[in-house]
């Protein structure tokens, strides 16, 4: 049924979001969601609170996480859906996954020092919820109160991004680990916001999508925050020619930041395989 108020991505204060996973049930129950997951940045460490609220509140539950991956030098996001949240080799990679945030942490804060940023460390590290998971985004709040931009979009503008103060190169998990973490864990992998990616050309990603493909990957985000309608019906046309199944989440991190509300996202094409439809099994009423 691709008419359901589905949504499969969204984060937490287990990573980069600013609401508990228990507020974040509540606020998807409130918007009219009817299946949700919640997906944080490498990170399982939420699933069992958010199953817990979701249950509460009569609201059918897939568990989900997106896992941060670097294919032929850009980074890509694949998206996790219903993963046993406790499977060890899952744990371990996600884990590992992590490792090198810290340090990364302090590289962009000792950029930012050079441009004349002070404190930037300390002052993301105020944002964190989870000291495995220091992210950009920790960094783009600082950045906002320490007055040097408005918001976080004017951040990533002119802060934190390829050839920017702040950015530092990192090698992620590889694109075959995180699918083979996440389908031996039980679940599906889907090619987080495709249109978000700069491709140096198209081949690349079809590279992308068939190497995707080939290590078991079986579905991509058609319907996303940060697609417009047209990028909806180029990926819901990829969906369709590489035979993924299709996913709908609002990528939705803040009430302060997001455009996109949980639930607030146009119905996926009636042309498409939901990504549910696969995972019936797996989901938790
Ligand atoms: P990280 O995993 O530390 O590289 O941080 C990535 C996160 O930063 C993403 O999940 C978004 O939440 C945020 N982010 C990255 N690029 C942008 C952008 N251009 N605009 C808004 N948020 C962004
Ligand atoms: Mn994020
Ligand atoms: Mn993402
Ligand atoms: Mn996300």
């Amino acid at each position: 049924m691709t008419i359901l108020n589905a949504d499969l991505h969204c984060h937490s204060t287990v990573s980069d979001g600013t609401l508990a996973p228990e507020a974040l049930a509540e606020r998807a129950k409130a918007n009219g969601v009817e299946l949700w997951s919640l997906t944080d940045h490498d990170e399982v460490g939420g699933q069992h609170r958010a199953a817990a609220a979701a249950h509460a509140l009569g609201l059918p539950y897939l568990s989900g996480v997106e896992i941060s991956v670097t294919f032929a030098g850009l980074t890509v996001h694949i998206v996790g859906l219903g993963v046993d949240p406790d499977d060890p080799q899952l744990m371990q990679g996600l884990a590992h996954t992590r490792g090198g945030r810290e340090r990364r942490a302090r590289e962009m804060a000792d950029q930012l020092a050079a441009v004349g940023i002070r404190g930037a460390f300390e002052g993301a590290l105020k944002y964190v919820g989870n000291p495995e998971l220091i992210s950009r985004t920790h960094f783009a709040r600082f950045l906002v109160e320490a007055g040097v931009c408005h918001d976080t979009h004017e951040v990533f503008r002119r802060f934190l991004t390829e050839g920017k103060p702040g950015y530092v190169e990192h090698h992620w998990a590889t694109l075959g680990d995180a699918v083979r973490w996440i389908t031996q864990a039980g679940g599906i992998a889907v090619i987080a916001h495709p249109a978000r990616y700069a491709h140096p050309n198209p081949t690349q990603e079809y590279a992308l999508f068939a190497e995707f493909a080939a290590h078991g990957g079986r579905a991509v985000e058609v319907v996303t925050g940060s697609h417009s309608s047209a990028e909806a019906v180029r990926y819901a046309d990829m969906a369709l020619e590489f035979g993924l199944a299709a996913s709908r989440g609002s990528d939705f991190h803040s009430p302060d930041e997001s455009h996109t509300d949980l639930g607030a996202l146009p119905y996926l094409d009636g042309r498409l395989t939901p990504v549910w439809e696969l995972l019936a099994h797996r989901i938790q009423h």
